[in-house]
């Protein structure tokens, strides 16, 4: 049986797997590793970058194979299926009926039951908050329980405790979730260049009003007047086109290179490539909805790009009272480090609140990056940047971390002890051992 490692390599803690595909597996999973006095947690696409997706015990229940729909009901747009139904699996069958997932991340391979134990956020935050606000029930199996459902209604503490819960207070075997519906599923896209972060602010202010889906791309090398520059990306689904399942090409990255590929001078000539490819005009196209959502798809296994020692993610969120100053200072040192890679993201986020208590969201500003992994971002910039964040009143994202302190979790997620009171004592991660220490 292979070992499974987080999306970001890193850190290098090899999962065992327990596969998964029928619900009392689950059961009987939590049951074998009690009577060994061991813990474990479930494992689904393996889509989290840093240790929260990884067991404490290095033991994973792996629930991808719980992949079968349960019912739907094409008139309201509600769907059941199992936990183990990746996004990509869920758009294949209701985008012919018209209907579309209400929150996807920037990657469709992710499953049901990793998306709501990291409340998921998409593009369309500001319409439509985080995945938990469009979850009507869950099937959850505790190691202290019989099966039970959990809803806005029914084991409402669990449910809230479930939702962004990190995988922490039982298995979800099952999900009811409530989808948008679309005319068409062809994406009318503008884009547009934004030369400083003040410019950024500006756009944003005016045009996620207009449209359902807003991103922005950012230089993260760009300093001094040039601090901040990027290109803006809104998009709605149009109104009239056929209905179709996207089946775009993917290629395969083949193999891990010795060395990661993105250095400083990699990422410096393809941020100013980009850039300038963008125009200050803006431009409009109408095309499938794959591109514009899951762009880093079409190519599978992108993550071995940043070598054998893998890579982070930072990301924070900054409330919308410090967003401007908070991100300026951020891109400073990000800038001044010369770290970072061409993957970064800018994107406002509303106060729509999320049924979860450890959703990560908060109205403001979030800020994505990736890092080649190195000692010197772990030691030096990283610290840099926390205290940025932390001074802010900001929190980082505990679906991408492999670094936060105990203190900075703790202060930023005041929650987590009402979630620790509700942890399944069998389910544990590396994550939650870190931060709850
Ligand atoms: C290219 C890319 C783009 C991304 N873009 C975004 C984005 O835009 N917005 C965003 O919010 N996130 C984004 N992510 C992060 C990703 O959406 C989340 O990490 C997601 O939770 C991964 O789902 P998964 O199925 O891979 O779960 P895993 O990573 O395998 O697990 C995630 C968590 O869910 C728990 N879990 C999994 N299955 C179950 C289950 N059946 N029962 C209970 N707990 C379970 C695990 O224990 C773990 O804590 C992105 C990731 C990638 C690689």
């Amino acid at each position: 049986m292979p070992t499974l490692l987080s999306w970001g390599r890193h850190p290098q803690t090899p999962q065992t797997p327990t596969p998964c595909h029928w619900p009392d597996d689950l059961s009987r999973g939590l049951a074998d590793l009690q009577r060994q006095g061991r813990t474990t947690l479930a494992y689904g696409a393996g889509l989290s970058y840093g240790d929260s997706g990884l067991a404490a015990s290095d033991h994973v229940l792996h629930t991808i194979g719980l992949d079968r729909f349960i019912a739907a009901d094409w008139q309201t747009g509600r769907v059941t299926a199992q936990a183990g139904v990746t996004f990509e699996q869920m758009l294949s069958v209701s985008i012919p009926r018209g209907w579309y997932l209400p929150v996807s991340p920037g990657t469709k391979y992710v499953t049901l039951g990793g998306a709501i134990a990291n409340d998921v956020h998409g593009k369309n935050h500001h319409r439509h908050g985080t995945l938990g606000r469009h979850i009507v029930r869950l099937g959850l199996r505790r190691s202290d329980r019989a099966p039970l459902v959990c809803s806005a209604t029914d084991e409402t503490a669990l449910f809230r405790a479930t939702i962004g819960g990190l995988g922490l207070t039982g298995l979800i075997e099952w999900a009811e979730v409530k989808l948008m519906p679309i005319r068409s599923s062809r994406i009318r896209s503008v884009t547009q260049r934004f030369d400083t972060l003040d410019e950024f602010f500006a756009l944003s202010a005016t045009l996620d009003l207009q449209h359902e889906f807003c991103v922005s791309w950012i230089d993260c090398g760009a300093a001094g007047r040039s601090l901040g520059r990027g290109v803006y990306m809104a998009g709605d689904f149009a109104d009239e086109g056929p209905l179709e399942v996207a089946h775009p090409r993917r290629l395969t990255m083949p193999v891990t290179p010795p060395v990661s590929l993105v250095n400083r001078a990699t990422v410096r000539a393809f941020n100013a490539l980009y850039w300038r490819h963008a125009t200050r005009t803006p431009t409009v196209r109408t095309g499938s909805y794959a591109p514009f959502f899951y762009p880093l798809d079409s190519v599978l296994q992108w993550n071995r790009i940043y070598g054998p020692a893998g890579f982070q993610q930072y990301q924070c969120v900054i409330p919308e009272a410090s967003a401007r100053d908070g991100i300026a200072a951020l891109l400073r040192e990000i800038a001044a480090s010369g770290l970072g890679s061409p993957l970064a993201v800018l994107k406002r986020c509303s106060d729509l609140a999320s049924p979860g208590l450890l959703s990560f969201p908060m109205a403001g500003t979030t800020l994505a990056l990736d890092f080649p992994h190195s000692d010197r971002l772990t030691h030096d910039l990283f610290p840099r940047l926390d205290a940025v964040v932390r001074n802010a009143g900001g929190r980082l994202y505990p679906a991408k971390d492999a670094h936060m302190s105990a203190r900075d979790f703790q202060d930023s997620y005041p929650a987590w002890t009402a979630v620790e009171a509700l942890r399944d004592p069998q389910l544990l991660s590396r994550f939650w051992q870190r931060v709850t220490r």
